[in-house]
């Protein structure tokens, strides 16, 4: 297969970047004569069980199209209309998911706090928890959390564990929106286990997508309790593929051989290459820790305009200000490279 072309590479998204080899050649291989449909086939039925083994527990697996699906779906599993979800401020439940949480939930409220990194602490939710009970309020069931935040960082299991036992204490359940929960494994350099259900997490919505994937979330229940009636809850949302077999088959690709580790591994040292590269030579250093595949920067509009006009593409983070700037599997060090050189040219002051 060719390789990734470096200079047709953004730093925007994870999610502009193509389907790796591994997860691409499982693809084609699922496409092979009539199996059965609506996951009741063999590819599934193996993605499944791979994830069983990486995840070490008799876990309850769905795949769904998106992380919307899979945070949302989840979500409503857990509470009844008359809940609420607690989250941080910035998760992308709150700011990017477009009221779907709630729309799925038949109207739980999520209740958005802040916090320190764009983590949640027990504290937090204690606060959240305890300065209304009435009946006027609606009542929290659910924690959620990022895993790795929307700003980079990553929640360490002591404090996830720390978030989990207070939240439990409060009978409250514990969901993770793991859409780069690959890249805070490779991270944190633990077992998957140890960054879930080990750490008290209920329900990991294990992002395939920005791991090299064409298309796909699975939606992993540790307690099976919480994922009674579940399969209809996909029916119902329309994410219940047909031919569940191609959402399936690319996770057995990467599954199979390590590969979403390493392609996980690859885009934090790129994010990591970047942020060194930003510290060194320019004067504007990342705004988070660098703990996972993205870099956050506050620019001078001038230089944020030069790399536009240079036919850069990267957003704006609207939560924290700056840019923000993604790496993904396929990011190649000359893209990382071409970009600080194109910060660094724009810095220099005119000759
Ligand atoms: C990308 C992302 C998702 C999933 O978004 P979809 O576009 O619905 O697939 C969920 N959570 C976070 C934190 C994300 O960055």
């Amino acid at each position: 297969m060719k390789r990734p072309d470096p200079a047709l590479q953004h730093f925007a998204s994870d999610n502009y970047a193509g389907i790796c080899p591994e997860a691409l050649a499982a693809l084609l291989a699922a496409n092979d004569g009539h199996v059965r449909s609506y996951g009741d086939d063999e590819w599934t039925l193996r993605a499944a069980d791979r994830l069983r083994e990486l995840f070490e527990t008799d876990c309850d697996v769905y795949f769904v199209f998106n992380g919307t699906a899979a945070n949302s779906l989840a979500l409503a599993a857990l509470c009844q209309s008359y809940h609420s979800v607690i989250c941080q401020q910035l998760a992308h439940v709150e700011t990017d998911e477009c009221g779907a949480p709630e729309f799925f939930s038949n109207g739980a409220k999520l209740l958005a706090v802040a916090g320190e990194q764009g983590k949640l602490t027990p504290a937090a939710i204690v606060d959240v928890v305890t300065r209304r009970r009435d009946i006027h309020y609606p009542r929290p069931k659910v924690v959620t959390l990022t895993q790795a935040t929307e700003v980079g960082t990553v929640y360490q299991p002591d404090e996830l564990r720390a978030i989990a036992d207070t939240a439990h204490e409060l009978g409250l359940r514990v969901h993770m929106d793991g859409a780069r929960f690959a890249n805070a494994v490779a991270g944190l350099g633990l077992s998957p286990a140890d960054v879930s259900w080990r750490a008290g997490v209920d329900v990991l919505c294990f992002g395939g997508t920005k791991m090299g994937l064409p298309v796909g979330e699975a939606v992993v229940f540790f307690d099976r309790r919480l994922s009674e009636d579940f399969a209809y809850r996909c029916k119902q949302a329309g994410q219940l593929a047909s031919k569940m077999r191609f959402l399936s088959a690319p996770w057995l690709g990467i599954l199979e051989n390590g590969a979403w580790l390493r392609h996980a591994a690859h885009a934090n040292a790129m994010a990591r290459r970047l942020a060194a590269g930003l510290a060194e030579g320019t004067g504007w250093p990342a705004l988070f820790p660098v703990q996972a595949n993205g870099v956050f920067v506050r620019l001078p509009i001038r230089i944020e305009e030069g790399l536009r006009a240079r036919g850069w593409l990267f957003y704006n983070f609207i939560g924290a200000g700056g840019v923000r700037l993604m790496c993904g599997w396929d990011t190649a060090p000359e893209t990382v490279d071409r970009l600080l050189d194109d910060i660094r040219d724009l810095s220099a002051p005119p000759a």
